[in-house]
């Protein structure tokens, strides 16, 4: 998986909104990327929202809609 879409679900994750399928790809990314661990323990502490995470790490914004889409599919 790709950081940016770890960051996505990271922040799904605080809110509690990931499925269990999600959480298993959030976790098998978190165990092979510290920088990802280091951010997800940082999303869980301030619980910044989705938008201003990803305005932060400057992803494309194509990217950023495709990843949107491809977590807002999921039911
Ligand atoms: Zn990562």
């Amino acid at each position: 998986m790709i950081c940016n879409k770890a960051k996505v679900l990271m922040s799904a994750a605080v809110d509690g909104e990931l499925t269990t399928r999600e959480e298993e790809e959030l976790s098998e990314h978190l165990s092979e990327c510290p920088q990802c661990r280091e951010e997800f323990q940082d999303a869980k502490n301030t619980k910044i929202i989705i938008q201003e995470r990803l305005v932060r790490v400057k992803a494309p914004k194509n990217l950023v809609d495709s990843i949107l889409k491809m977590t807002t599919a999921i039911p």
